[in-house]
């Protein structure tokens, strides 16, 4: 537990995601060293100047009991959950519900005897709900939310109407807390240090938990055998990278490279071979390129370079550029060199006639004529916008 804590501070792993059973030991340790922390501050407070009369008064013991009460009540709770349910049934959902409702109840006494109007009483409130609603079931988190503000308009209606006493820890010293700034300064610390200590607690889950998102976007668009991007996010590009060719007047240009004779490589070098061969022309193709252009693997030993801002003259160049750097790539087997090289289609297309569909059939019409033209080599289109390819070399 404590390992998969450190590496959550590390923004390694994330809570969020961990089992129920998990979960609430996580908050039941938190709630431990908050009592601690709680019962440490008023043994401090009592040492403060214009507290020393406040520290052998009945109230502060009872304050420290009932921190120090709680802490072990806690300990009780956590070890429960950790026999009971961690190992054995980790995703049991009952740890994480008693915890919410034990933990608001016992705030609600403590914020009885604190006072519901004092400082403390509401910052812990505000924060033990955000806490709740980042580790538990939301459904939950609401019903406690509405218990605790129904304790807490029973608490306050009781104390208007004079049932019973407000704040009764201080009943019998109604000046202390008007006469005492430094009472007021350690009901503020204490507030103020539990709330910074669960926010920066859910900033580190919230943020961990953006970020695995972000990971997770951003591998669902990359191919895996090459790294480079997939035939999904490839339509993306396009869209955008037309879009802006539109916008800006300027032309777009498509090459779609086909590896030669790819099949024959893997049965005569094996699968594993041709995989490499795969990575190694993918990365020979991604070098040819420009910063502004983009691969994509658009399946099997099928890549698309989209370039924007680019005519053909311009694009003949990177893709003559990328059939040499396939083509003088070494790759040895157990049976010798591996011959590679690499078909191009080009097309280009030019505003405001810009369809994706027909700039994609146009560069793979022209990579058709390149294979039957002999392979290892690169054949463009013409860039009439929206036209058919002419098959001009
Ligand atoms: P052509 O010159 O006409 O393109 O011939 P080709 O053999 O390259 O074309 P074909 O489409 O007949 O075969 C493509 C081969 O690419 C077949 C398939 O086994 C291989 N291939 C597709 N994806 C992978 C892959 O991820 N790894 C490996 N090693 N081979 C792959
Ligand atoms: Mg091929
Ligand atoms: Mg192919």
């Amino acid at each position: 537990m404590l390992a998969k804590l450190w590496d959550t501070v590390k923004g390694k792993g994330n809570p969020m995601f961990w089992p129920e059973a998990d979960r609430a030991l996580l908050a039941t340790g938190l709630l431990i060293f908050c009592n601690l922390f709680f019962a440490f501050f008023l043994v401090l407070g009592s040492f403060l100047p214009g507290l020393s009369e406040f520290s052998s008064m009945p109230d502060f013991r009872t304050l420290f009991l009932y921190a120090t009460g709680s802490a072990l009540f806690w300990t009780g709770f956590g070890g429960w959950v950790k026999t009971r349910f961690c190992a054995r049934d980790p995703n049991a959902t009952l740890p994480g519900i008693l915890l919410i409702y034990i933990a608001c109840f016992s705030l609600m006494v403590f914020a009885y005897f604190n006072g519901v109007h004092s400082f403390t009483s509401g910052a812990l409130l505000t924060v033990f709900l955000a806490f709740a609603f980042v580790l538990f079931q939301t459904n939950h988190v609401l019903i406690v939310m509405l218990l605790a503000w129904l304790q807490l308009t029973v608490i306050t209606l009781g104390v208007t109407f004079g049932w019973w006493p407000d704040a009764p820890l201080f009943a019998d010293r109604p000046a202390l807390r008007a006469l005492s700034p430094v009472w007021a300064l350690v009901q503020v610390a204490i507030g103020f240090s539990a709330t910074v200590l669960m926010l920066l607690f859910i900033r580190q889950l919230v943020g961990a938990l953006r970020e695995s998102e972000r990971q997770v976007r951003a591998l669902s668009r990359i191919d895996p055998l090459t790294g480079l991007w997939n035939r999904g996010y490839l339509d993306e590009l396009t869209m955008r990278g037309i879009h802006n060719a539109i916008r800006n007047r300027r032309p777009v240009s498509m090459l779609v490279v086909d590896l030669d004779h790819f099949k024959k490589i893997n049965d005569e070098h094996g699968h594993s071979l041709g995989d490499q061969a795969l990575i190694a022309a993918a990365h020979a193709v991604q070098a040819s390129v420009r910063e502004v252009d983009y691969v994509a693997r658009f399946g099997g030993e099928e890549f698309v370079v989209l370039l924007p801002d680019c005519d053909t003259p311009e694009a003949k160049q990177v893709a003559e550029r990328c059939r040499e750097a396939v083509a003088h790539l070494e790759i040895v087997g157990e049976k010798g060199q591996v011959p590679l090289t690499a078909s191009i289609g080009i097309a280009t297309a030019w505003p405001p006639f810009i369809n994706a569909d027909d700039l994609f059939r146009r560069a793979d019409s022209s990579l058709y004529q390149a294979k039957e033209g002999g392979r290892n080599r690169v054949v463009a289109g013409t860039d009439a916008p929206g036209s058919a390819d002419r098959g001009v070399r």
